[in-house]
């Protein structure tokens, strides 16, 4: 039977920096897929290509540096890659929306929150002052900003950290996407602001059957709101799994160290595991696996041959490690 088209799927993407240093190679045959009203958390150090990710799929890549080299971005079955920049820009508008983890610098320090709301409604929506003003206010109700009638004429610098994350969501939202890609939304703010927005991203994600891809270096924010999660290093989907399944059988010795170093209340007074070494540098990716020199599991294999990107581990997961099944039965 054939599969409906997913509202994003990645195939195969590579992207490539080239700097003075060399090419960095980014991104480097990265696929995955998110259904409709499903989250899918992607997961690993800054550098790993996550990011990077999420830029090629919104089309803001600067380019050059950056080059797309190779997949597909397929919103609906349709390759965005392929389109002229006028459609990507009108896909970008309409169907995925991002959100980025610097609220203030990604606001516009001179103009009140209700005006650069307002000017969404009015240059993609055709309303008029009057209408993208109160449609400015039901969305500040809508991620929940108390007081919003009178707050719509505050500037950016006048809202908190957190209640600034929820007018980058509102904005995100107001042209109703499909797919919204949330990078690091969380990382700016104290861990009880962050529950509170995850928990409003889950809500408006439910609300909306939207899609939601949440990027993050955090394995703890996102046991509660993801359905899947692709963990990433040196810019390879490294272990791709259901979320209870990869928290409870991990089946990656970098997934499995990364779980390894959250905090959890039953280890109370133990250390807690460090990854040893610092992820490669893009340009000098090693060769075999490229998580080698940080491996506990290493063997002289690995640094010869690359493992395969997708061994099936069991349903919906993979692992792209040559001893998947040492990790995930030493657990
Ligand atoms: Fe570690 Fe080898 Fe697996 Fe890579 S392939 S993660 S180096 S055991």
């Amino acid at each position: 039977m054939l599969q409906e088209a997913a509202p994003l799927e990645v195939k195969d993407l590579h992207v490539e920096f080239r700097t003075r240093a060399g090419v960095a190679n980014a991104v480097n045959g990265v696929s995955f897929r998110v259904d409709q009203g499903e989250t899918l958390a992607i997961l690993g150090e800054s550098g790993c290509g996550k990011s990077v990710t999420a830029q090629a799929v919104m089309g803001i890549l600067e380019s050059p540096p950056a080059a797309i080299t190779g997949g597909q971005i397929l919103y609906r079955g349709t390759d965005l890659l392929t389109l002229p920049a006028d459609e990507r820009r009108h896909h970008r508008a309409n169907n995925i929306a991002m959100i980025f983890q610097d609220a203030l610098s990604a606001l516009n320090p001179v103009f009140t929150v209700g005006y650069q709301l307002g000017e969404l409604f009015r240059v993609h929506r055709g309303l008029s002052r009057k209408d993208a003003k109160a449609r400015a206010i039901e969305m500040l109700d809508l991620v929940k900003i108390p007081a919003a009638k009178q707050r719509v004429s505050d500037f950016p610098h006048q809202f908190s950290g957190g209640m600034r994350q929820r007018v980058m969501i509102a904005m995100a939202l107001a042209l109703d996407p499909d797919v919204l890609i949330a990078d690091e939304p969380t990382t700016a703010l104290d861990v009880t602001v962050q529950a509170q927005i995850m928990k409003l991203l889950a809500e408006l994600r439910d609300e909306r059957k939207m899609s939601l891809v949440l990027i993050t270096h955090d394995m703890g924010v996102v046991a509660d709101v993801a359905d899947k999660i692709s963990v990433m290093y040196a810019g390879r989907v490294v272990e791709h799994a259901p979320v209870f399944d990869i928290y409870a059988r991990p089946s990656h010795p970098y997934t499995k160290a990364l779980l390894e170093s959250i905090p959890r209340l039953d280890r109370k007074g133990q250390d807690l595991a460090v990854i040893g070494g610092l992820p490669p540098a893009l340009t000098n990716i090693p060769p075999g696996c490229p998580f080698n020199p940080r491996c506990a599991y290493a063997r002289d294999v690995c640094r010869q041959d690359p493992p395969p990107p997708e061994y099936a581990v069991a349903v919906q997961h993979t692992s792209a490690c040559h001893f998947w099944k040492e990790v995930r039965e030493g657990e």
